[in-house]
């Protein structure tokens, strides 16, 4: 009778334990699920701009999620409103598309992506150090896909660099860009957005170091499927984390942490002339409450960091800053 009693005591206390979890417990479960991440942070996809673009002083219409942003009116403001939040946010590196003016202030920051200008030119920059990213490469926007064999001296060149390649497909451009804007994104389709367009490359140039932009979204399934058939697939998730209704975007960026590729997710937030986007990029990671600490660290700054081949002194200078 008494082993029993005791063991009826037992039962009844684990079965409390398990209800009522240790209070330090339930806070540090709390904690990771909603600690908002304060780390340092890789931003992949940045532009900058050469006075007089048209794009310049552009508002953006409401996106998505209506909301509108004020453009940038000179390229020197659009450097300064981007810099500035790159101090708030913490941000260690940006692959920053014609970023060479920019490098003379911010150095060590700028990694400078270029895609538009022939191969020899792009060859001679890198020797020289002034180009460490082919990217943005954005054909899509002149209606032509990445198996176009116009494109493919610029793959071999990515593979015999060994430096990434930025790849846009869709979106871009504000939502409805091809009504809003038809002399700049005119040639775009929606028919030519899919990112299976670059298996071709990918089984061509196997070593390619690519990144597809904006997540490749709306295409979940497919993107699921490159990144499945192929480990050197990375997507980062600009854009779609400021001009999607912030549930879809978080459905998106959950389908491929739950698939199991949260280890190839790369933040970047391609502000072009509205340098406010760069808050809600931050701000729609962080408001992810299905993510963990470690995985929004992880898109935040550990996924681009691995992906970049940065140092051990690197990754630990940024970590103690
Ligand atoms: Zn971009």
């Amino acid at each position: 009778m008494k082993a029993q009693a005791t063991f009826l005591l037992l039962a009844v206390f684990l079965l409390c334990s398990c209800k009522n979890p240790p209070r330090e417990n339930a806070i540090a479960s709390a904690k990771t699920e909603n600690e908002t991440y304060y780390g340092p942070i890789i931003d992949m996809h940045i532009h900058a701009y050469s006075e007089g673009d048209p794009m310049l002083g552009m508002a953006h219409p409401p996106t998505l999620r209506n909301k509108t942003y004020k453009g940038a009116r000179t390229a020197t403001e659009q450097k300064q409103q981007t810099l500035e939040r790159f101090r708030k946010h913490n941000f260690v590196k940006a692959m920053v598309t014609n970023g060479q003016s920019w490098k003379t202030e911010v150095q060590d920051l700028i990694l400078v992506g270029l895609a538009n200008t022939d191969i020899d030119s792009l060859r001679k920059k890198h020797a020289e150090g002034n180009v460490q990213v082919l990217a943005e490469m954005a054909p899509f926007y002149a209606g032509i896909t990445a198996d176009d064999p116009s494109l493919e001296p610029y793959f071999a060149l990515a593979q015999e660099l060994d430096i990434p390649v930025g790849f846009h497909v869709l979106p871009g451009g504000p939502n409805y860009g091809f009504h809003l804007m038809p002399q700049m994104l005119g040639g775009m389709r929606a028919y030519n957005a899919n990112p299976l367009q670059l298996e071709g490359v990918l089984v061509k140039f196997p070593e390619l170091r690519l990144y597809i932009m904006h997540g490749g979204w709306p295409y979940v399934e497919d993107i699921k499927a490159l990144m499945y058939a192929h480990p050197n697939v990375y997507v980062d998730i600009a854009v779609i984390n400021w001009i999607l209704p912030q549930e879809e975007f978080h459905s998106y960026l959950k389908s491929l942490i739950t698939s199991g590729f949260g280890s190839r997710i790369l933040f970047g937030t391609d502000q072009m002339v509205w340098p406010e986007t760069i808050d809600d990029a931050v701000a729609a990671v962080n408001s992810a409450n299905f993510l963990t600490f470690e995985q929004k660290e992880d898109i935040f700054y550990d996924n681009a960091a691995d992906f970049l081949g940065l140092t051990e002194e690197e990754i630990k200078a940024h970590k103690e800053n």
